[in-house]
């Protein structure tokens, strides 16, 4: 059904019930819920909470559900997990890879997804066909949630330098970021030189970048001060995204205040996956062990735009995962101790508003923006974050899902 107005809504920072008429596939205007008489194509929210479609942005669409392709991770490790998946994708059809990510793209949305940053792989092994079979799935779905691309290799460049030329053709075929893994290399040295052949790539293909990088416990993995320093030397401020970055919390303080001054200066985005990395990372501690989360609290003390993403559902790395955003915002609290109204409160804009930032999308509730709204039926977002509740409505572009 296309809608035309939600009425009674609950909105985020104010007071009373209102209305937001929608016209075309856009938001028209927000108004008192008394202007707006009951209608047919009018959803009454009964003071539910009105909110722009949530935000993915990390996922792996093509890794999604692979738990039932793969052998069991024993070690619990990223380089298991990443062996394991390297050997499986060898096998993996198109169909294979799009069926399952249409999955994850359902799932997403039935939790009130409107919008998911996906990586997907492009390696020697798996061809073109990872990618092709997440385009695929991006066609499929473009009438229930936009879906925006990163090419990722995730067996290196260097170590595996077929990569190089996959992720030229994916980028010309419809992926939109380059992506990057330089702690996959076998040496720091061939780290470094990923990361300046990726930031060569993202230049020649006119590219944003959206690269995993420093993910591990490990103090002296230094990778995110040489993309601070590259995005500087390569014009790239504001064009670049750290994900992961888990290594910057078992920095010294007096090194992490001066890598994460650097991120600010290099206008360098970051994305944490808490869930995955609770779970990835740790694994070479016995006790008390690491929360394997970036230092999220300070990053955002100094400006810098942060996130939170799903990252895996049922894969090698992860074996949980449900593609529901509001669980990232939940473990975000109590990870990183956002336990005050106004923390719980970025800890859901991280999965809303700042993530949309992010991947440059205009993803806020004002007349003009898309109509992509999801109803949740608690009136607010301490609530929210705290229930979890399933939407009692998911509109993208004014029709009901
Ligand atoms: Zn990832």
């Amino acid at each position: 059904m296309t809608v035309t107005a939600i009425t009674n809504a609950t909105l985020l920072d104010q007071e009373g019930r209102h209305a937001i008429q929608l016209e075309g596939d856009k938001i028209k205007a927000v108004v008192d819920a008394s202007e707006v008489p009951p209608d047919d194509t009018v959803i009454d929210a009964n003071g539910g909470l009105v909110v722009p479609s949530l935000v993915d942005p990390h996922l792996h669409l093509d890794l999604a559900y692979s738990v039932e392709e793969v052998p069991p991770n024993k070690s619990g490790t990223l380089l298991e997990a990443i062996g394991l998946w390297s050997a499986a994708k060898r096998e993996l059809s198109v169909e294979n890879v799009k069926a399952r990510a249409i999955r994850a793209v359902n799932a997403e949305v039935s939790f009130g997804t409107g919008f998911i940053r996906s990586h997907v792989d492009v390696a020697s092994a798996s061809g073109d066909r990872l990618f092709q079979g997440v385009l695929a799935a991006r066609d499929e779905t473009r009438d229930r949630c936009d879906i925006q691309l990163v090419a990722f290799p995730q067996d290196g460049l260097i170590r595996d330098p077929g990569a190089v030329d996959l992720v030229r053709q994916s980028v010309k075929q419809g992926v939109d970021l380059v992506g990057g893994i330089p702690h996959i290399e076998r040496t720091r040295r061939e780290g470094i030189a990923h990361l300046e052949l990726m930031f060569d790539l993202a230049r020649e293909l006119d590219a944003d970048i959206d690269v995993h990088i420093d993910e591990t416990d490990d103090p002296q993995s230094l990778y995110t001060e040489h993309l601070a320093s590259l995005t500087i030397q390569r014009n790239y401020q504001g064009r670049v995204t750290a994900s992961h970055v888990c290594a910057l919390s078992s920095y010294t303080d007096v090194h992490a205040a001066r890598v994460m001054d650097l991120i600010a200066e290099a206008k360098i985005n970051v994305v944490c996956n808490p869930g995955v990395n609770l779970h990835l990372q740790g694994r070479f501690d016995t006790y008390p062990k690491r929360r394997g989360l970036t230092r999220i609290s300070q990053l955002l003390e100094r400006g810098i735009p942060c996130a939170a993403g799903q990252d895996c559902i049922k894969d090698p790395f992860y074996p949980l995962g449900t593609g529901q955003m509001l669980d990232q915002a939940f473990l975000l609290v109590h990870a990183d101790h956002l336990s005050t109204p106004p923390q719980i409160r970025t800890a859901f804009d991280m999965v809303s508003s700042m993530a949309s930032q992010i991947c440059k999308r205009d993803a806020r509730l004002i007349p003009g923006a898309a109509a992509n709204l999801t109803i949740f039926p608690v009136d607010n977002v301490i609530d929210l974050v705290r229930t979890k509740p399933i939407p009692s409505e998911v509109l993208f572009r004014s029709r009901s899902l």
